[in-house]
Formats: structure tokens, C-alpha cells, sequence
């Protein structure tokens, strides 16, 4: 019989509850998962919200587009709990594009259309190794696929997607991770979402955890006030309302790789130059999501990026000069009037989301890219108008039909998932992808890490299940020992 360890994980978001279900299915470890929040999920996780009726709505923090949905890693991981939950998929490569009042649906035919177009890049990805493009950023990329000022629509249009589904500019992604993930997209075809929200996705791995020894702690119970080292090894935690000691020879951080190494643990513990790397580490782009319900359906799509319209004359320029446009664009911290806006009525996937008649939509903007700003309530504010009028600009008679609101404002995010209210986790800029993604392992034997933050490749979501698969593996491969992995580790920083 197989020795069972004491293994603590410290947050339930996908990275947390992935490799929390994978460690109880699979082995004979025991899984005890501490949550800061009332539910799970973190920023894939839902929550429900009253109207002024008494009906309960079912909201989600975040998350709204699973690129690849069961075929992808939160699907692997999902078949080998032996969970299963139901998918409404898009049937359409990408969210429909509404640009200023325009219409463009990119839909599964659209694939067969001529190559050099922004299709034709796509259809060209799987003869490409995308690992050869990971320190090439992606306007480099296409500067050199379509030639120098040339082609600006399709540049923007690949640009905007990088901006939706990494939260960064063209300037700092990697080309790499793009085509990557856009290859998998392609090869998948299979972007959606959940029925009964994205949180039924951390659920399904925090059931998985609690039919096989394990245990969920949530709340004030689940909150985790220090990962207690001594002898430069693990100790265990220290966590709840009387801060009591939970003894564990593994932690697993799903918390923000920042917070952890300078909050939970503490610098003292850690040699110089690597808390130097950590604090130097950027994230993705600052988000803000808000969602509402409204007593009308009157939004079609499933899935939508919404530009509204703007000045002809700013237009114009972004066509002509897209490097001085995005420039202006990444160094103006000011609050628009208009934004664009990823706008997810999940109601149109799963119709049990709203009361019958109504529709409950989700939107998500970036507030800041490249940068990272300590909003002010007054400015949240600012932001909550900004995408609620845009989202009335799209159709006027939203405003007389809205019953529920709720905004998560990029401080609530900072606040109550960490990460500085980013969307993701750290950038995938073309110097922290591929070999240069921030490491699982961390120079105090005991302690991982796996999030958004740290290993795996891919979207949002998709990328923190990879990093519990490729986590889970390296635990496997080395026998759950963490001698072995602390000397991996002392290899390869
Ligand atoms: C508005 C928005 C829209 C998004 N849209 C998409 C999308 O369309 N598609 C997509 O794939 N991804 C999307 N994402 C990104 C995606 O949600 C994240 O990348 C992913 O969910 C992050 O998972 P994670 O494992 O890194 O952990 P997180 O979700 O960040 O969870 C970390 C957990 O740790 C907990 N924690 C932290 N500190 C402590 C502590 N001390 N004690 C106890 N618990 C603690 C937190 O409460 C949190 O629950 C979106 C994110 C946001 C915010």
C-alpha cells in the first residue's frame, strides 16, 4: 500500500480544483482545498443574485468563452474524474465581430476561403511550429506575413482577438502562444460553454475531491493567512478564523504567484534573485466585467466583440498608423465613454440561466493593458457606465428593460481572486511563454504553484487546467517526491 500524503491547496479556481481532482482520483493522496470566498471557482466560478421578484439569477465572475471546451484540457481533466456536464458550442470559429456597426460571423465555412486573408493565416497554422515564434511578438509576426503596412484590417482584427483572449497588445504577445492556441481552436472547433455556468466546471473537480478523501474549507474557514515554512521546507498552513494550523507536506498555491511568495509565505524565506524575478513578472490586462438581466430577449448571438463606434478621423488613423494608434491606445489611462466589450448573453447557451422571457447577459472589458492601476471606487463607477452604455449603444432598448445588475469591478477582482484584478495571470508576452513561463516547482521544497500564472500554454482558462495536468505529471513522474522535485527545480532556475 502506496504511503498517503497530506496535500493542501490553497485556492479553488480551475489550477487549484484541476489538480486538487486529478491528485484525489488518481492517487491515494488526500486533498484538503482551502477557498477564500463563499463559493468556488474563483474567477471561474458563478454565484446567484436576487431580482426585485424573489427569482434567483446565476451569474458568473469571469469566464464566458471555453475555447475548446470537452476536447480541450478541461475536458481531459473532467473524463478522467469520470464527470461529465453538458456544452452549448458557438459553431462559430470566433465570437460574431460587430466593428462599428458591422457585422462579420466567422463561421466553419468561412475556413475554405483563399489563402493571405485573415482565414487564410488561420488555415496555414498547422503547418507552422509554433514554439519557433515564442520571442516573436505578434506584430512582428504579421508584419512579416502579410508585409509592412499592409493588410491593417486583418493585423487589427488579429490584434483585437490577441487582446480578448490574452489581455495583451500586439506588441508584447507571443506570435508563439498565438498560433498554439489558435491551431487548437482551428484543429477543436469546439468553442463554448457550460450549461448551468462556468461554475459547474470547478464543481465537478471539487466533487471529484470530496468523493475521494478530500475536503473543500470555504470562507472564513477557507481562508488561508500564512503557508508555513520551516527549514526552507513546507510545513503546512495556517488558516480560519483562529488561524489553525493545518499540517501538509505539499501546498499547492493556486493564489496569484505574486501574493503567495510575498504575502503567504514571505520574503525572507526566498534567495534574492528569485524574489527579484517574481516581482518583475507582469500580468495580462486589468479586466471589469458586467452583467445583466433584462425582461426581453433582444441580443441574438451567443457570443459577441462589440466596437462601438468612434470618431471617423480616430478611425482612420487606427487603419493608417496602427503602431502610433495602439501607442496612444496603451498609454491613455483615462476612463472612455465607449469600450469594446466581449459581450456573452449566456442565456442564448443555456436558457435556464435567466427566468422565462429574459436575458441574462455578461460583458468583460480591459481597463488597463500592458500596466497595472489601483482603480478608485468613483472611477469603478466611471467603468460600470462606460460598459453599460455601450452596451446600450449596441441596442438602445436595453436601458428600459434592465431588472438585475451586478459589476465586478477590476479592484472587487483584485481584491477577492487576487492577481491585481487581471484577467488571467501573468502576460503571455513573448519573454514568459514556452521554456520562459514562469516554473510549477519554487525554491522551498514543498511549495508549488498552479494557476494562470505559471507553465501550461493556452486561453484563460485552459491555460491554468494545463497547468494542472502538466503539475500533476511532473508529481508522477517524480513520485510525489518533493527531494526529487526541489533538486528539478535548483536544475532548471
Ligand atoms: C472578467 C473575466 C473574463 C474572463 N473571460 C475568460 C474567457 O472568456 N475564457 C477563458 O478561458 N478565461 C477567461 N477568463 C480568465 C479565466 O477566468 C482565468 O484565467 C482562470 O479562471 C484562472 O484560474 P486560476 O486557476 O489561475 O485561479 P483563479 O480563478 O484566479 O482562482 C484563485 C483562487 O484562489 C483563491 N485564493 C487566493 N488567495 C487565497 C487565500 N489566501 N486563501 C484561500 N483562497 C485564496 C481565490 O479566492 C480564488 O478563488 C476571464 C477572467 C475574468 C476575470
Amino acid at each position: 500500500m502506496k504511503l498517503m500524503k497530506k496535500i493542501i491547496i490553497v485556492g479553488s479556481g480551475v489550477g487549484g480544483s484541476g489538480i486538487g481532482a486529478l491528485i484525489a482520483k488518481e492517487t491515494p493522496h488526500q486533498v484538503h482545498c482551502f477557498e477564500q470566498n463563499n463559493f468556488i471557482g474563483g474567477r471561474c466560478g458563478s454565484y446567484e443574485k436576487k431580482d426585485e421578484k424573489g427569482r434567483i439569477w446565476k451569474l458568473d465572475v469571469g469566464c464566458h468563452v471555453f475555447s475548446t471546451s470537452d476536447k480541450g484540457p478541461i475536458g481531459e481533466i473532467l473524463e478522467r474524474c469520470g464527470k461529465k456536464i453538458k456544452w452549448s458550442y458557438l459553431d462559430q470559429l470566433f465570437p460574431t465581430l460587430n466593428f462599428m456597426g458591422l457585422d462579420f460571423t466567422f463561421t466553419l465555412q468561412d475556413r475554405k476561403r483563399k489563402k493571405k486573408d485573415f482565414q487564410g493565416l488561420l488555415e496555414e497554422f498547422p503547418d507552422l511550429d509554433p514554439s519557433k515564434y515564442d520571442r516573436i511578438t505578434l506584430m512582428d509576426f504579421l508584419d512579416d506575413y502579410f508585409g509592412p503596412d499592409k493588410k491593417n484590417l486583418d493585423k487589427i482584427g488579429f490584434s483585437m482577438a490577441a487582446g480578448v483572449i490574452f489581455g495583451t497588445d500586439p506588441y508584447s504577445t507571443s506570435a508563439g502562444e498565438y498560433l498554439r492556441s489558435m491551431i487548437e481552436n482551428v484543429k477543436h472547433l469546439s468553442n463554448g460553454y457550460p450549461y448551468g455556468g462556468t461554475g459547474v466546471i470547478p464543481k465537478a473537480f471539487c466533487d471529484t475531491i470530496k468523493e475521494n478523501r478530500g475536503k473543500i474549507f470555504l470562507d472564513g474557514n477557507g481562508r488561508v493567512k500564512r503557508i508555513v515554512v520551516q527549514d526552507n521546507k513546507v510545513a503546512g498552513i495556517e488558516a480560519g478564523p483562529d488561524n489553525e494550523f493545518y499540517e501538509g507536506e505539499i501546498v499547492i498555491a493556486n493564489s496569484d504567484i505574486k501574493s503567495t511568495v510575498f504575502k503567504l509565505v514571505g520574503e525572507k524565506y526566498f534567495p534574492k534573485d528569485y524574489l527579484q524575478y517574481i516581482s518583475e513578472l507582469k500580468w495580462g490586462a486589468q479586466v471589469c466585467s458586467l452583467k445583466i438581466g433584462i425582461d426581453k430577449v433582444l441580443i441574438k448571438e451567443k457570443t459577441l466583440v462589440y466596437v462601438p463606434k468612434m470618431d471617423p478621423d480616430k478611425a482612420k488613423d487606427a487603419f493608417t498608423d496602427i503602431k502610433q494608434s495602439m501607442k496612444d491606445f496603451l498609454e491613455n489611462l483615462e476612463i472612455p465613454e465607449f469600450t469594446v466589450l466581449l459581450i456573452v448573453p449566456v442565456s442564448n447557451h443555456d436558457p435556464t440561466l435567466a427566468p422565462e422571457g429574459c436575458q441574462n447577459i455578461h460583458t468583460v472589458t480591459a481597463t488597463a493593458v500592458g500596466k497595472i492601476k489601483e482603480w478608485t471606487r468613483d472611477e469603478d463607477k466611471k467603468w460600470e457606465k462606460t460598459c453599460l452604455d455601450t452596451l446600450i449603444s449596441l441596442n438602445p432598448e436595453i436601458e428600459d428593460h434592465i431588472i438585475l445588475k451586478d459589476f465586478i469591478s477590476t479592484s472587487v477582482l483584485a481584491t477577492r481572486f487576487g492577481k491585481e484584478g487581471v484577467g488571467t495571470g501573468t502576460a503571455q508576452s513573448t519573454d514568459q511563454v514556452g521554456k520562459l513561463r514562469p516554473k510549477m516547482l519554487s525554491p522551498i521544497k514543498g511549495l508549488y504553484y498552479c494557476s494562470s500564472d505559471v507553465g501550461g500554454w493556452g486561453i484563460g482558462t485552459e491555460l491554468a487546467a494545463r497547468a494542472a495536468l502538466e503539475l500533476f505529471q511532473m508529481f508522477k513522474n517524480n513520485n510525489f517526491s518533493n527531494n526529487k522535485l526541489f533538486n528539478n527545480f535548483k536544475a532548471n532556475f
